[in-house]
């Protein structure tokens, strides 16, 4: 069996459907086909993060990052809000959970304001009147209102119905089988063959293996970082109303244990996620989904930079590694809440895993989003954290960027 289309996304996470999204919006094209391997949407990261929509802090002014997560974070504010969805407009504190740290939140703030967030540096009265059970080493916190919290599920089934009301396509629970670079086609599994005149791949974590068909990424290496996450206990004691997170090591793309309220009426509070090496992509439990040969060699990278501590990974490996153990991940929490105890917590099912990119030549972690195109195929590689806040200002990005420059 045979079918065209004028436009091929491989991945129907959050960059896949904005990306169509923008594309039909802005007339370019009505012929679009999703092909996810999935037979739902949402299974892999753009349906187990935070739902953390980020005011734009963190990011060095020059990256893309900075140019597309503040933006993309009201887009997606005002489009929840079209569709009445669910938001919690909880804002967030950032405090240092030691001395040290105190000067990063000078930096922090700088930051934030030149990628245009709206930000203020409180003391510990104010601090305390947002969230009286939070510690203040130093008497400073950064407050950020603009941060809010929405449910990320609920966006990518709505985004796909918007989607399929609007005529796209959507190949749902399709493995490819090839892809024929010269002849402009993919074969899925099911023998469907599938020409293209663009193709977009934002697979996510396959995003890289994908690539490589077109001899793109060659310099990358996937390492798959699993995200664990409590719950606060309905009677713990107490319960912060708004997101509370550490100042983070600038240098690492995690952003450290923290406290998240849910977009629900009666917002439950999520713990995490944590950050050590999945065994496989796909390993969110025990050992499902294990990539033996792909682990080892990611070991062996970790560990190299380990014992030459390139780009501050001994005090990853000390401090944030070890988090996925209860006591460690309490002792970490308790730098926010003091007086959070074991007891406090359970588990949570949800589990997500950063497809975070490693840059071979230069020894070290992509921090930022990166975008490659090759003759008429566009590849998202390293859609890390805040790509879901920032999606549709990416998916503008990479359409004047790359797609509008094809041919
Ligand atoms: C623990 C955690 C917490 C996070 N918290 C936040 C947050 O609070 N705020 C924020 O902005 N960002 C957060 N992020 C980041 C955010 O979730 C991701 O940046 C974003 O979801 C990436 O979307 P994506 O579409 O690129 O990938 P995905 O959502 O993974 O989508 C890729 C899709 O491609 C499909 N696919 C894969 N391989 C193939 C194939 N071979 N053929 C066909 N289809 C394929 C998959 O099934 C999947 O549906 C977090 C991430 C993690 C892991």
């Amino acid at each position: 069996m045979e079918n065209k289309s004028e436009v091929v996304i491989v991945g129907g996470g959050i960059v896949g459907l904005t990306l169509a999204y923008q594309l039909l919006k802005r007339n370019l094209t009505s012929s679009i086909f999703i092909i996810d391997k999935e037979e739902k949407l949402g299974m892999h990261t753009s349906g187990r993060n935070s739902g953390v929509l980020h005011s734009g802090i963190y990011y060095p002014t020059n990256s893309l990052k900075a140019k597309v997560c503040k933006e993309g974070s009201e887009r997606l504010k005002s489009w929840i809000k079209d569709r009445n969805l669910s938001i919690n407009k909880c804002g967030k504190i950032i405090l240092p959970t030691d001395k040290k740290l105190d000067n990063q939140l000078d930096i922090l703030f700088d930051r934030g304001l030149k990628n245009g967030s709206k930000l203020e540096i409180i003391d510990k009265n104010r601090l305390n009147k947002i969230v009286p059970e939070a510690s203040c080493i130093t008497g400073r916190a950064i407050w950020s209102p603009n941060t809010s919290v929405v449910k990320p599920l609920e966006i990518i089934n709505s985004l796909q119905d918007e989607l399929t009301e609007k005529g796209v396509n959507f190949l749902l629970g399709n493995q490819i089988d090839k892809i024929n670079t010269e002849k402009n086609s993919i074969t899925l599994k099911n023998g469907l063959k599938l020409f293209y005149k663009y193709l977009i791949n934002s697979s996510g974590s396959n995003a890289l293996k994908i690539s490589k068909y077109f001899d793109i990424g060659n310099n990358y290496q996937l390492l798959p970082f699993k995200g664990l996450y409590w719950k606060l206990k309905k009677n713990c004691p107490f319960k912060p109303k708004c997101n509370l997170y550490p100042v983070p090591d600038l240098n690492l793309p995690f952003l450290g244990v923290h406290f998240t309220p849910s977009a629900d009426l009666n917002p439950s509070v999520s713990i995490g996620p944590t950050a050590t090496l999945a065994f496989g992509k796909e390993n969110y439990y025990g050992l499902n989904n294990l990539e033996p040969y792909d682990s080892l060699k990611n070991i062996s990278t970790l560990l190299k930079q380990y014992l030459l501590n390139r780009g501050g990974f001994k005090k990853y490996v000390h401090e944030q590694a070890p988090l996925a153990l209860l006591p460690f991940m309490i002792n970490s929490a308790k730098k926010l809440i003091p007086e959070i105890q074991a007891k406090h917590v359970l588990l949570s099912n949800k589990v997500g895993i950063r497809a975070q990119l490693f840059d071979k030549n230069q020894s070290k972690l992509e921090n930022d989003f990166i975008c490659e195109r090759i003759d008429n195929s566009i590849h998202i590689l390293n859609s890390i954290s805040p790509a879901f806040t920032s999606s549709f200002a990416l998916a503008d990005k990479i359409i004047d960027q790359f797609f509008l420059k094809i041919n």
